[in-house]
């Protein structure tokens, strides 16, 4: 265009200058970053052709250039170009018409005119561009209100201000109470319009408080599935926070009708407030959550403050993490068996298998028991290197005494719930089991029944691909948990373990107890499982249990959780002898 507007005289400077910009340009995104240097150099071009241009070709030779140089400034900014077009064609059109012909004027404004309107339009779909980029990055798909990332930056930011201003932020961390019921029993899609819906809720609520000022004082975010978190900034007094919290409550409260479906929601929230002063926005977060945290264990739906009991809990929780760290690292752990017995046709105990269950004695865990270590370890995400530990050093130890155990023995290993998300896990246990050639048939992974509250296809699936392994499976805790008695079909579930609790009842006066094992048992014997009591304490429990044709028994009354050194002497030695009198134990 240039060419055929102005002429055979331009064309070896055009094409010459074009060629240096484009080759600055390619140099630049070859080294893929925006270099002083290369800018400078770039600058330096320009500046040397708009010089080289003039001396040969006097000042006509500069009027190709302006359309270039607003193109640069497009790179930048809109506005900035278009200031600098009209200054140019401005600077441009006086100096033509004082110089030169005034045709060469209307020659000149067509190109111009065209680089324009080209670059007004590149820059426009850039800017749309990155525009939607940074929507995507930084907006919640679902509820178009922020995602974590972006909400703990414009947090970080609130902090900031906070330690000039003499303000208060407070973070509301709401967790929706019992939301997966929603999913599992309306589908996902119900469930997807109840978190927009809540959503809506929210950010309605906050706009009728008067407390906190301007929209750009607060901020919504869903950070996880059923979670949402709204900060605002600029609260003025204590007393505020708390009516904020209440009408958040409330407007969850509020009846919710999603395609003719009436929905109460619940939300358990937790707050935290500060001054600003030497925090960051994680550790909001994490003081809020923790508050929701406590909402949850009493009885959900309701607000809690963040206080120093709260910190204490998280501190003992952060050392306990580390504890466990350490633990792994320097090989503390150990485990324990605890046998499991059937009764013979002549009602005599006999060993039937054993449950592994670990143990730590150093100081790095405080003398703590794993009731108390292992929830930490979930949360921490140490629970995959504990199961792995327990099942390798079980499978090793069994190996060697394989030859020793009674037949149909059952090795119970308890694993994390978490495991059924963790898609390597089966293929691990599978592994470790060829490494110590272990029987897979003996051996059976504990799962406690209440990570099974939801009928998840996937965990399903999952569980599947485990017993296609040839791995047994049983429920742990059984009847703690709500398993819907019908669900249990699905459930592809080896045998049942009646929480110790609903055995400790039997010796009780209360018969209702007495009816829940009773209803555990038949629903055994009606989906074809075993039944394993635990917890067994007194013989008449015992007693009890036998005359209800439970199948295997666990518990202190029976044996104690003991050594592997002890388990083997007194329970497996004694099994290789060739007679059974070693593990027969009249009751
Ligand atoms: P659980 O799976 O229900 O394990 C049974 C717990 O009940 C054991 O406590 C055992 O010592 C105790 N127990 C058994 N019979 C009786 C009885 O007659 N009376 C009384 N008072 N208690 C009895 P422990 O070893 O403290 O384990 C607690 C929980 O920690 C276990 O509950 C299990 O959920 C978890 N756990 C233990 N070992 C492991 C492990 O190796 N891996 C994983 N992931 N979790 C484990
Ligand atoms: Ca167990
Ligand atoms: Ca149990």
């Amino acid at each position: 265009i240039y060419h055929y507007f102005f002429g055979n005289n331009y064309i070896y400077m055009t094409t010459s200058s074009a060629a240096v910009f484009l080759l600055v340009i390619i140099v630049v995104r070859l080294f893929g970053k925006d270099s002083a240097f290369l800018r400078t150099a770039a600058l330096a071009a320009i500046v040397i052709t708009i010089y080289s241009t003039c001396y040969f070709l006097g000042i006509r030779g500069t009027t190709w250039l302006f359309p270039l140089v607003i193109g640069l400034f497009f790179n930048y900014s809109k506005k900035c170009a278009l200031i600098m077009s009209t200054i140019l064609v401005f600077i441009g059109l006086m100096l033509a018409t004082h110089t030169v012909e005034t045709e060469l004027v209307v020659r000149m404004l067509f190109p111009l005119g065209l680089t324009i309107s080209f670059a007004y339009l590149y820059r426009a779909t850039i800017e749309k561009e990155q525009y939607l980029l940074e929507k995507e990055a930084n907006e919640d798909y679902l509820t178009g209100i922020r995602n974590r990332r972006s909400f703990q930056g414009w947090l970080q930011r609130a902090i900031s201000y906070l330690e000039k201003d003499n303000y208060l932020l407070a973070v509301f961390y709401l967790d929706i109470d019992d939301f997966k019921m929603i999913n599992d029993t309306y589908g996902h899609d119900v469930g997807d319009l109840v978190l927009r819906e809540i959503s809506k809720r929210l950010v309605g609520s906050m706009r009728q408080t008067d407390l906190v000022g301007r929209a750009d004082k607060h901020q919504f975010a869903r950070i996880a599935g059923d979670e949402f978190v709204i900060a605002a900034s600029h609260i003025e007094h204590q007393q505020s926070v708390d009516i904020i919290a209440q009408r958040l409550l409330a407007s969850i409260n509020a009846p919710l009708n999603i395609d003719g479906v009436e929905l109460k929601l619940s939300t358990s929230i937790g707050v935290t407030i500060s001054d600003g002063h030497n925090v960051s926005a994680e550790e909001l977060l994490r003081e809020a959550d923790a508050a929701m945290y406590r909402s949850k264990e009493q009885g959900k739906n309701r607000v809690t403050y963040f206080d120093e009991e709260i910190a204490r809990q998280i501190k003992q929780k952060q050392l306990i993490a580390k504890g466990i760290e350490e633990a792994l690292r320097k090989e503390e752990f150990f485990l324990n068996f605890m046998p499991i017995f059937k009764l013979d046709p002549q009602q005599q105990k006999v060993l039937a298998g054993a449950e592994v269950l670990i143990r730590c004695q150093s100081d790095s865990l405080m003398g703590l028991g794993p009731d108390q270590y292992i929830p930490v370890a979930e949360e921490c995400g140490a629970i995959k290197d504990i199961d792995l530990y327990v099942i390798r050093r079980s499978f090793q130890l069994l190996s060697s005494v394989q030859e020793m155990l009674p037949k149909d023995f059952i090795l119970a290993i308890n694993i994390s719930s978490k495991e059924l998300y963790n898609d390597e896990f089966p293929q691990q246990l599978d592994s470790l089991a060829t490494e110590y050639n272990i029987k897979r048939s003996m051996v059976e992974l504990e799962i406690t029944e209440t990570s099974l509250v939801a009928c998840d296809d996937k965990i399903i699936a999952m569980l599947q691909t485990i017993k296609n392994k040839g791995f047994n499976l049983s429920l742990d805790d059984f009847g703690t948990g709500y398993t819907a008695f019908s669900q249990l079909q699905h459930y592809p579930v080896d045998t049942l373990k009646i929480d110790r609790s609903f055995v400790w009842n039997i010796d009780d006066a209360n018969q209702n107890q007495e009816t829940m094992v009773d209803v555990i048992l038949s629903l055994a014997k009606l989906y074809e499982v075993k039944i394993v009591a635990e917890g067994v304490e007194t013989q008449s429990q015992l007693d009890y249990l036998a005359r209800s044709n439970c199948d295997y028994f666990q518990g202190f009354f029976l044996a104690k959780p003991m050594p592997w050194e002890t388990f083997k002497s007194d329970y497996l030695k004694s099994n290789l002898a060739g007679s059974d009198l070693g593990f027969l134990h009249s009751y």
